[in-house]
């Protein structure tokens, strides 16, 4: 079965979040399955790229808007990340830096897709399937459908996957001229709430849609940003599939990153060194409780309402609490928890910047790994943090909801709380500290963290069930 995986966003050539860390893994493990599942990304000006060798397989130009463009795909020469990968090289449009924030954004994410389509096309290739990842390859399944020019590829099933509902990257009807020729009693299926809305054109026009958690999935019906009344109507086609993580990249025994690699054997003695490591540092205290929080400051994450909830609790623990934040985003959220260095010196660090081996280390080092998402799709920082035995602390919703049991659940291993707020973080911290000076039990939890599945395997094959169902002759 051969599949290609359209996304903005692939470990490691480019990662935001955690759509980078699902298509990086997800068609590796659909690979060993038996799939032929291949990324197309937009060709990033990136490390990897600069660092890896490409072959130019095809070459046209076609029409955006009304400008023609060249451009290229390139193919990684040697697969070595467990699938074909293929670059969009447009010069001037894709060939930047950063994966988004571009006042042409449009622009550029509207090519990528007529590329792609152009691509397979002109180069007459049949996949069995194509997955759409959010909204940056939404308007895949409308025009597969309704322009003429894809014809031939109209029948070729789609799958489109929700990392975030919250973002649908709509743009005016004023706009619809960089679309190619459609239908047009069918621009109906492009609309919604007077707009182009390319999250919700793939909703409407894939032959299945997933969230990356069955919560998340009922949550999106009661809010997604506008979109609710279509998450409602066209729940037929819905699925929560919980992401799974590449436990080669994340794997506490072998990660480079780390002071001290380590197992669920080896967890008492080794994680400390890890812990030594990052408080020496960060001017922290190794024998005190550290919790630390890792993503992006804004507010889908709570990150507002952390300089508050740090007060309270470094206030109230005072002199017996470590926490350390690793983030960027909102720049008034940088400044506030920069700004509570000063307060607490000893006790309370924030790195602010983007540091994939930092957040390796700190997945190792710290106790506890607090995550006061208001939203929270599937979340994968609990589940990095459960494979190296550190005991996430989270709001209970979307895949924090499916994936992290509160210790006083029966084989629970996390700390749950609800709502979120400022005083619902600290009782939190609160209980973690209670639960770090009982280290024979924190020792046994750890075990238990570290025993838990959340690998690739299970969800990939619900991948392939899916894909499976639409592809009757399969
Ligand atoms: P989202 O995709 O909404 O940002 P996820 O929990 O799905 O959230 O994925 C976040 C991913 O990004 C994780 O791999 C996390 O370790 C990583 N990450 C987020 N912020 C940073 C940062 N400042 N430095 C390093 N890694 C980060």
């Amino acid at each position: 079965m051969r599949v290609y995986h359209l996304s903005a966003e692939c470990y490691p050539v480019a990662k935001v979040g955690g759509l980078g860390d699902v298509v990086g893994a997800l068609p590796k493990y659909q690979n060993l399955a038996g799939l032929d599942a291949a990324v197309v990304l937009p060709h990033y000006d990136r490390k990897f790229v600069q660092e890896n060798e490409f072959e130019v397989v095809f070459r046209a130009s076609n029409r955006l808007g009304n400008r023609r463009q060249d451009f290229e795909i390139w193919k990684e020469k040697t697969n070595k990340l467990g699938f074909e990968l293929y670059l969009i090289h447009i010069p001037g449009l894709l060939d930047r830096p950063e994966v988004y924030s571009y006042p042409d954004e449009r622009e550029q994410f509207i090519a990528f897709q007529l590329s792609f389509l152009d691509w397979i096309t002109w180069s007459q290739q049949t996949p069995d399937l194509i997955h759409c990842h959010d909204h940056h390859t939404g308007l895949v399944p409308f025009l597969l459908q309704h322009s003429a020019l894809y014809r031939r590829l109209s029948k070729t099933p789609t799958v489109f996957t929700i990392h975030n509902g919250q973002y649908h990257g709509a743009f005016s009807w004023d706009q619809f001229y960089y679309l190619p020729e459609i239908d047009p009693s069918s621009t109906g299926l492009l609309d919604w709430s007077s707009g182009i809305n390319p999250l919700a054109s793939a909703v409407k026009c894939c032959n299945a849609y997933t969230a990356v958690s069955p919560s998340y999935l009922q949550e999106l019906a009661g809010h997604s940003n506008g979109l609710e009344y279509l998450f409602f109507l066209e729940r037929a086609k819905g699925s929560g599939i919980i992401n799974g993580i590449d436990t080669e990249v994340w794997n506490p025994a072998t990660d480079a990153a780390l002071v001290a690699n380590y197992t669920a054997l080896t967890i008492d003695t080794e994680k400390q060194k890890n812990k030594q490591a990052l408080c020496k540092r960060f001017g922290l205290q190794p024998e005190l409780p550290l919790i630390a929080f890792i993503g992006r400051l804004v507010v889908e994450k709570g990150s507002d309402l952390l300089t508050d909830a740090f007060t309270d609790s470094l206030t109230e623990h005072a002199g017996h609490l470590n926490i350390l934040v690793l983030g960027t985003g909102d720049k008034d959220v940088e400044q506030t928890l920069t700004l509570l260095e000063e307060k607490f010196p000893d006790s309370y660090r924030a790195y602010i910047g983007y540091n994939e081996d930092l957040a390796h280390l700190i997945y190792a080092g710290a106790d506890f790994l607090l995550m006061p998402s208001r939203v929270e799709p599937c979340g994968l920082n609990q589940l990095y943090a459960l494979r190296y035995g550190t005991m996430p602390v989270v709001h209970s919703t979307g895949g924090l909801k499916d994936t992290v049991v509160d210790v006083n659940e029966e084989e629970g291993y996390g700390i749950c709380f609800s709502p979120n707020s400022v005083a619902t973080i600290s009782a939190a911290i609160s209980r973690a500290k209670v639960l770090f000076e009982n280290t024979t039990h924190l020792q046994l939890l750890r075990k238990r963290m570290m025993a838990l599945d959340f690998s690739w395997n299970q969800s990939a094959k619900k991948y392939n069930q899916l894909y499976t169902s639409l592809i009757p002759k399969i």
